[in-house]
């Protein structure tokens, strides 16, 4: 077996590369394009300005949506941060109540504890061993003054896919706002924020092989409409609700990455789901290894797994040359605490250091699978053997 000159990337809950296609897409919107969208007087001005409206349109029928509840931001976490500060801003005279999950994302948890800071009340709900929430659960933490409920579509570390339609439902009968963070969902699950009742959405372009640095928030304006206090004050871009220039490259590189995922979502999603089942199928029997979250209901490109018994780091260190991933500990930047999302699931601070994500993506190959599963195979089984045997690895 020939190792490769560069290790195989299995990290896409991190990030993608930017398909080819999406590029082209952008390219002359840098140079030729180049016009503002807010110019109102000139053929640059309308080119760009057209561009920016196709986008919204494809982005907002993707999710059955109208275009004028698309609101371009630069990315899931700016997406966040406006839906959640920007409806407690504008709903705090009706209650000060907000209910999220312990396993959301820091881009969710963290505006919520600064909330928390200015006065508002927040329910973290705990989730099952295998990571899905209950809607029973979510019920009854529902208050008088709760106003918003933050649920995210998909699980960026384990992959786990909550129950959207029925949250959504339990909202919608009581009149409180419903948010999900959609980044690693968007692309790869259906989303419909009619039939989910979603209020607010959020999304971004490089999860799913579109450039950093774009997402946008979906805001529901019929039935209900609704309000948010923007966290961008300037020049009103974005019907007031977030100002600055809109990045017409980027959108386009946004809606034609979307288009693509859109187009070939089912067989492309199989095909992924076909390369996970069999990184699976080698690594289940390894004495030792646990699935981290729902068998099922999760993406199709997720695998997380536990390894008993074995150093988190000796494992990171030992497949550092042949596979790019993530492990229990380096979820968040610069961070070395254990994952909160498998702390979640009742994990011990070192089995949650000693998991692997696996992040498969569009460019990966049946191939490449087998390499990472047997590499992965060997270094646990190795690591196992020392770790009983009278040279320790300390
Ligand atoms: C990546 C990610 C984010 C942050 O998105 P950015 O566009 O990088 O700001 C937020 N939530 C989830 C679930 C993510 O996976």
């Amino acid at each position: 077996m020939q190792r490769p000159s560069r290790p195989i990337y299995l990290d896409c809950h991190a990030t993608t590369p930017v398909d080819p296609q999406v590029l082209e897409a952008m390219l002359p919107f840098f140079t030729k394009h180049f016009g503002n969208p807010a110019s109102v007087g000139h053929l640059y001005g309308w080119e760009a300005e057209a561009a920016v409206q196709r986008s919204r349109e494809l982005i907002a029928t993707g999710i059955n949506a109208t275009p004028d509840e698309i609101v371009f931001t630069s990315g899931a976490t700016e997406a966040n941060n406006l839906a959640i500060k920007g409806v407690a801003e504008a709903y705090f005279s009706k209650g000060r109540h907000i209910v999220t999950m312990q396993t959301e994302h820091s881009a969710v948890l963290d505006p919520c504890r600064y909330l928390e800071s200015l006065g508002f009340e927040v329910t973290y709900l705990s989730v099952s061993q295998d990571g899905l929430l209950s809607v029973e659960a979510l019920e009854r933490s529902l208050r008088e003054d709760t106003i918003l409920v933050s649920v995210m579509a998909a699980n960026n570390e384990i992959g786990v896919l909550q129950p959207l339609a029925d949250i959504g439902q339990c909202c919608h009968d009581r009149g409180i706002l419903f948010h999900t963070d959609a980044a690693q969902a968007i692309g790869k699950i259906d989303l419909d924020v009619k039939a989910q009742n979603i209020d607010l959405l959020s999304l971004t372009a490089h999860k799913i092989y579109g450039p950093k640095g774009i997402g946008a928030l979906y805001v529901r304006q019929r039935q209900p409409r609704v309000t948010l206090a923007p966290q961008l004050h300037g020049g009103g871009h974005e019907r007031g609700r977030r100002s600055g220039t809109l990045y017409s490259p980027q959108i386009v590189g946004l809606s034609k990455a979307l288009e693509l995922a859109w187009a070939h979502q089912t067989s492309e999603q199989a095909q992924i789901q076909a390369m996970r089942d069999r990184l699976w199928h080698t690594l289940q029997n390894v004495p030792g290894i646990r699935l981290n979250g729902h068998l099922t209901q999760r993406l199709a490109n997720n695998l997380n797994i536990s390894v008993d018994g074995v150093d988190g780091q000796a494992l990171v260190l030992g497949l550092k040359n042949v596979v790019a991933l993530s492990s229990g500990a380096a979820c968040s930047s610069s961070s070395t605490a254990p994952s909160h999302v498998l702390k979640a699931l009742g994990h011990s601070d070192s089995l949650a250091y000693a998991s692997l994500r696996f992040g498969i993506g569009r460019f990966n190959t049946l191939a490449e699978i087998d390499t990472v599963a047997q590499a992965c195979r060997q270094i646990i089984m190795a690591l196992q053997s020392t770790a009983i045997g009278p040279k320790s690895i300390s």
